[in-house]
């Protein structure tokens, strides 16, 4: 049960406990007050594990951090300071820092991201200086004339993924038990090496050819295929199979279809038309139908490799990272939610019953992560949507992966705590001027209905300058009283119990204060900020509950602890050298844990226009799982689209839904091992994270091994359990969980790799080490993992040496992914990046879900100038569009046209010189181009047809998302227009290669 060797060594995060797994429990209780409740957190391998009885303890273990007793712990002193006074003079500097230490840390510190791999020699690595020397003229012609050798534009039926999107179901699906002898699908669905060469012979220089992507078999299949012998990986019994269904045959006889596109190869060099017109969808795991079907989406769980190698040598020789994507607490429209006394877990490794574990027969069923056999409890006979008796296999915890469950009151130790929404207001000159008060407070007022919660919600708001205000709610109060506390050196907090009021008791004072917030401070000339002392008065405040924390903040703090001072230096602002990507201080990061600690997250809103120092304040937010925006020059005048983008998303933060003191645990089939995890939270354990808030917006990513080969597997099993506290007071656990196959061959590796997931693990693992190590160090690190994968690639798999520049279809855009994010903010070099703007990139590269991550570092292109309805969406009466994605390079820019770049939190309309009058008429309501107004973010609702389409679409893409994207219309001579070239991609600028010469690069590379 003890955590595998490797795993503890690549662990450098907070949580150092060797004894992690030990039975060290009496760690565990002084990481609580006494008096508070420790979390009901099943242990991976409990010691003497005993029904109705779970052993917590293991997962308990304590971080020396989160012991730390920040100063102004004091909470017993009197009251004294109703009165304002002279605030003193903070002379202290802040404290040296120490060396960062990273949540997630698992990174060799040379060379390659893969564990196991040789970095190859950084001399290589030849990308920034060839491209700044090489004479612009040159590589342009070199590539036209390349493109001249390839056919022309493919027709448009076979230029994409014309593969519908797959649809996923949540509902209890009245299907076939899963059958756990026929995981995988029976028949290899790729032929050998050699007629694999054989047919990219023949696809050389063609680009998509109309067949589906994947391992979808839809051609008729070859007759006499069998399914392959039962097997079980190591269970002595064998059970009654049931009855095998006509999809069962379907899918055995579909499996032989002759030439699927996922064993295709591609010559990169010669296709120029890569990238897909619809969205890129996730691979589709080579399971059998019946399993496949109960799969979980994999918008809420992904693997970077669908095809899982079977050895640690196996996955080192591809040269791929190994890891899941989860957006764990994302809403959906379906969720089944099971209220049941009994939880069916397994006895040893506390796995949930999910759909695929294996029934031994009615009363056994088999643990598809640890193998062990467990009974049927009698309460699981009966199946309480069918209402039959005899059929667990039946239930909707076996026929769904992704499910809730209430859980029952041995999954709390004390009551579920009530929400606790605790606003922090930077209320310094600074603060005002820039008008952010009037915009959150009016945002506050309007929302403070929808405030996700029930009867005994709470709510207080502190503000600072260079002291802190309190403000007493008190029942029975006329108005609001404000205390000023102007000690900053020991922080207390002045009548705690009138400071967090019953929000439905209060309600009048409440909007009493919000009303009159905004103009208290108008005429304030305190410039200093006291953000660290105000921080550890919030803590103070919230610590007996736990609950939410929102700080406002709108510059760098300049008094008490957590004081910063400025280290950007703009002319560096290009460089990959001597940036501060590392917190100053470990002030912010302390208190963090501290907050973690008592189930307080604390969310950062940002809205500054000098720099802040977010390397160090997003620490706050990072380590208490919380969640940080960035509002760059905000102005209430001078920027007013900010003001709209900060409404809008303060009303998505305000009113989404919201678990408290939540955990989440990360299992996998024996033999698999988690050793890294990315994203805001508290690593409690070798595999507990601790989330005193989550939010459906956040994203997280883990990195794994094969620590023991996956001999005799057919399948492996991942599953995320997210126990939360609901805004409603119930205790609930969401449970994801995935099956996937394993492979013993290279090919089979890549043949089932995710691109996207991929990309998104590699730009985690590359935040951190720009972070670590320096930015050119993770840049390399991108680079070398397409040289690494396609060399290995080209040197194991393809039998008959090819020219060009060889990649598996999986993989097929896997260079121009990782050219998109070296060419993202937050890792590019030779373009002007403020530094805070570079950390709240790397900050999103953290926290968003994948789908977010992939659309900031690779926006999706549309002209928009010829919408149509065909192959529009309906959706409640309205028709959306669906324009082709087009690739991001000028060449597919026409003057006749217009266009729509979607860049995730950032929209661009590019209006061509040439575009049609009819159609600058009928959408901006102007005569011409002329008269299209510079700096334009609106467009009009006009009564036309092009007005509609394009509105709707715009909309459409906005709904999507928890964040407000703002649209700039552009025009050729707009000052944003360097900000929309920018992102495409495939372009050369002054400072980064095209596609095309990337290609180039890694051709030499792999070839050498
Ligand atoms: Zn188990």
């Amino acid at each position: 049960g003890s955590a595998p060797a490797s795993a503890r060594d690549l662990y450098r995060s907070p949580v150092q406990n060797p004894l992690t797994h030990s039975s060290h429990m009496s760690d565990g209780q002084r990481y609580n007050s006494p008096g508070l409740y420790s979390h009901p957190i099943p242990t991976k391998t409990p010691l003497h594990p005993s029904p109705g009885q779970y052993n917590y303890g293991g997962s308990q273990n304590v971080s020396q951090l989160s012991n730390y007793q920040g100063p102004g712990q004091t909470l017993n002193r009197a009251p004294v300071g109703l009165i304002s006074v002279a605030p003193l003079q903070h002379t202290g500097s802040s404290p040296q820092m120490p060396p960062p230490s990273q949540n997630s840390a698992a990174i060799s510190s040379a060379g390659s991201f893969l564990p196991g791999t040789n970095p190859p020699a950084l001399s290589n690595w030849q990308y920034g200086q060839t491209s700044v020397s090489q004479p612009a003229g040159s590589q342009t012609s070199h590539f036209a004339h390349v493109t001249g050798a390839v056919p022309t534009q493919p027709s448009a039926s076979s230029s994409g993924n014309t593969n519908p999107p797959t649809s996923y179901q949540y509902a209890a699906s009245p299907g076939v038990p899963p059958l756990p002898n026929s995981y995988m699908k029976p028949a290899s669905t790729h032929p050998s090496p050699a007629s694999q060469n054989l047919k990219m012979g023949r696809s050389v220089g063609y680009s998509y050819p109309s067949l589906p992507p994947g391992y979808q078999n839809t051609s008729p299949g070859v007759p006499g295929m069998q399914p392959p012998p039962m097997q079980y990986p190591d269970g002595p019994q064998s059970f009654h199979q049931p009855a095998l269904g006509t999809n069962h045959l379907a899918a055995s006889m579909g499996s032989l279809s002759l030439q699927p596109e996922g064993v295709r190869l591609v010559n990169l060099l010669q296709e120029r038309n890569i990238l897909p017109t619809t969205p890129l969808q996730a691979p589709i795991p080579n399971l059998h139908e019946d399993i496949q079907k109960l799969n979980c989406n994999p918008e809420l769980f992904r693997c970077t490799l669908t095809n899982i190698p079977q050895t640690q040598a196996l996955l080192n020789k591809a040269k791929l990272p190994l890891g899941l994507l989860l957006h764990p607490f994302k809403d959906l429209s379906q969720l089944p939610v099971v209220t049941s006394s009994t939880i069916v877990r397994c006895r040893s490794c506390r796995t949930y019953i999910n759909p695929f574990v294996s029934f031994l027969d009615q009363r056994r069923w088999k643990c598809n992560l640890c193998y062990r056999v467990n009974d049927v409890p009698e309460e699981f006979m009966y199946n309480p949507v069918t209402r039959v008796y005899g059929e667990p296999h039946k239930r909707p915890e076996v026929q769904n992966a992704t499910i809730e469950f209430m859980a029952p009151s041995e999954y709390m130790l004390r009551p579920p705590q009530p929400p606790v929404y605790l606003f922090v207001f930077d209320v310094s000159h600074n603060a005002i001027e820039t008008g952010y008060l009037d915009t959150v407070c009016k945002s506050l007022l309007d929302n403070l209905d929808l405030l996700p919660g029930n009867t005994r919600t709470k709510i207080g708001f502190i503000t600072f300058d260079s002291t802190i205000h309190f403000y007493s709610l008190q029942e029975g109060l006329s108005q609001p009283q404000m205390l000023i506390v102007s000690d900053i050196e020991d922080v207390f907090i002045p009548m705690p119990e009138n400071l967090l009021v019953n929000l439905n008791e209060n309600k009048e004072l409440i909007q009493d204060l919000l009303r009159t917030l905004p103009q208290m401070f108008t005429k304030s000339l305190e410039t200093q900020s006291a953000l660290g002392p105000a921080l550890q008065a919030a803590f103070k405040l919230m610590s007996p509950t736990g609950g939410r924390i929102s700080v406002f903040q709108t510059q760098l703090p300049s008094v008490g602890v957590g004081a910063l001072k400025s280290r950007e230096e703009p002319n560096q602002r290009a460089s990959a050298k001597d940036i501060h990507l590392t917190p100053s201080t470990d002030f912010y990061k302390k208190l963090a844990l501290d907050c973690s600690g008592q189930q307080v997250a604390v969310d950062l809103f940002l809205l500054s226009g000098q720099y802040s120092d977010l390397a160090s304040l997003g620490c706050i937010s990072r380590y208490s799982a919380g969640s940080i925006y960035y509002y760059q020059s905000y102005h209430h005048k001078h920027n007013p689209v900010q003001v709209e983008k900060l409404q809008k998303e303060l009303k998505r933060y305000l009113t989404r839904k919201i678990g408290f003191e939540a955990v989440m645990r990360i299992r996998c089939t024996k033999g698999l091992s988690i050793h890294t995890f990315h994203g805001n939270f508290f690593v409690r354990s070798t595999d507990l994270l601790s989330l005193p808030n989550v939010n459906p917006d956040a994203g997280y990513a883990v990195q794994m091994s094969v620590e023991e080969s996956l001999t005799d597997m057919q399948v492996v099993s991942f599953q995320s359990a997210l126990l939360y506290t609901s805004s409603k007071g119930e205790r609930r656990i969401r449970v994801h969980t995935m099956c996937l196959p394993v492979v013993t061959t290279l090919s089979d590796v890549y043949l089932g790799a995710d691109v996207q997931a991929i990309t998104g693990l590699l730009a985690n693992m590359a935040v951190d080490r720009s972070v670590s190590a320096s930015l050119s160090d993770a840049r390399d690190a991108l680079v070398n993992a397409v040289i690494d994968s396609l060399s290995a690639y080209r040197a194991s798999v393809l039998s008959v040496q090819q020219p060009g520049l060889m990649a598996p279809f999986s993989l097929r855009l896997f260079p121009l992914y990782v050219l998109a994010l070296l060419k993202q903010k937050a890792f590019q070099t030779g373009t002007t990046t403020r530094l805070d703007e570079r950390i709240f990139t790397m900050c999103q590269v953290k926290n968003q879900p994948l789908i977010y991550l992939m659309l900031m570092t690779h926006p999706s292109l549309y002209r928009i100038d010829n919408l149509t309805d065909e192959g529009a969406l309906n959706i409640s009466d309205r028709t959306i569009p669906q324009p082709p994605i087009l690739q991001l390079s000028v060449e597919k820019l026409s003057r006749d046209g217009a266009y729509l770049m979607d860049a995730g939190s950032v929209m661009f309309m590019w209006i061509g010189k040439n575009c049609g009058q009819n159609f600058i008429n009928q959408v901006f309501g102007v005569p011409n181009y002329a008269s299209i107004p510079q700096n334009m973010t609106h467009l009009p609702e006009l009564d036309t047809a092009e007005s509609t389409r394009i509105i709707a679409f715009i909309s459409w893409l906005r709904e999507q998302r928890p964040f407000f994207p703002i649209l700039y219309i552009i025009r050729d001579e707009s000052p944003l227009k360097p900000s929309f070239l920018q992102n495409m991609i495939e372009d050369r600028t002054e400072s980064a290669l095209s596609y095309y010469e990337f290609l180039l690069h890694i051709q030499q590379q792999v070839n050498k």
